[in-house]
């Protein structure tokens, strides 16, 4: 099998020059990768607190490469920002999930699907246009399950200006979630200034939990106030019983974690809708 190209890593594995190549070898690996549409998307289903039932799910990208095995996200998604391969990635993850979704559609089981948009991507002068154009090849009651991910350094430049993108993909059907609340700096200013559908409390609260009986009434607090707003909120990265019966207690209107789901690949994520 093709392992010649990549036969220095294993021999120099600890020189600083093997880094460096290494880094160039999965760069090039990465662009071919997303020319043949070798990615793939998983799903990580989202479940209602009130009800216990999957109701949407998040797409999330995948990498099988040839030699090395499913590559996670965390270790080629800044590759792919830092060689300006974004957006081609996030068109074709946006493609993938509407393939997707279609194909749920014909089997009666389509259910809303996030996508995480790069800042980047999303800035572009192009994306509002390029996102129109793919799904106009598909049905057009497809675009009001399309969610939106963004986080919020998509929001640190230009206000007016994404306030005005966002608002066009919402009068076209789609929905807005703002991803990652609780990381950085999260402010709350921006729940107030952008047209967001969505709240989505980072994994890194739900830990908190455990260490600070403090961070229960703050998740109360916010989630109450995101309620006020009409925004929906989804808790990420519930791992345990305990963890469950804390968010379900906060408020919360959906649940993504491992408690109940790992992200699935297509033919398993169809079996649990
Ligand atoms: P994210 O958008 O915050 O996505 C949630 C991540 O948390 C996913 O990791 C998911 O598998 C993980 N997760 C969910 N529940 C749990 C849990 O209970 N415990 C733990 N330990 N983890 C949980 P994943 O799939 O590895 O993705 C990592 C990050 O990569 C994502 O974080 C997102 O920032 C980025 N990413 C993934 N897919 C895409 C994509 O298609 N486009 C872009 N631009 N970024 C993506
Ligand atoms: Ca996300
Ligand atoms: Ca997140
Ligand atoms: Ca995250």
């Amino acid at each position: 099998s093709g392992t010649s190209l990549h036969q220095p890593f294993a021999v120099y594995q600890d020189d600083a020059q093997s880094v460096v190549l290494e880094r160039i070898y999965l760069e090039a690996d990465l662009r071919r990768a997303i020319d043949q549409r070798e990615l793939e998307v998983y799903f990580q289903p989202q479940v209602a607190v009130a009800t216990g039932a999957v109701v949407s799910a998040e797409a999330l990208v995948r990498w099988p490469h040839p030699e090395r095995g499913m590559i996670s996200p965390g270790q080629f998604i800044p590759i792919a920002e830092q060689a300006g391969l974004i957006s081609d990635l996030g068109m074709l993850v946006t493609s993938l999930t509407l393939e997707a979704l279609q194909n749920l559609d014909t089997l009666q089981k389509a259910v809303p699907i996030s996508i995480n948009i790069a800042s980047e991507h999303f800035l572009e002068s192009t994306f509002e246009q390029e996102i129109t154009r793919l799904l106009s090849s598909y049905p057009s009651h497809l675009t009001a399950l399309i969610k939106l991910e963004l986080t919020e350094s998509t929001f640190l430049d230009d206000k007016a200006l994404v306030n005005r993108v966002m608002s066009s993909l919402k009068n076209q059907g789609m929905k807005i979630s703002l991803d990652d609340f609780g990381t950085g700096y999260s402010s709350l200013s921006y729940l107030f200034q952008l047209p967001i559908d969505q709240l989505k409390i980072d994994k890194s609260f739900v830990d908190a939990l455990e260490l600070d009986n403090r961070a229960q009434s703050i998740l109360s607090h916010i989630i109450a106030l995101a309620h006020d707003l009409d925004f929906e909120v989804v808790v990420e990265g519930v791992e345990t019983q305990e963890q469950l019966n804390w968010v379900s207690a906060s408020g919360a209107d959906l649940i993504q974690g491992y408690f109940y789901y790992k992200p699935l690949p297509y033919k398993d994520f169809i079996d649990v809708l």
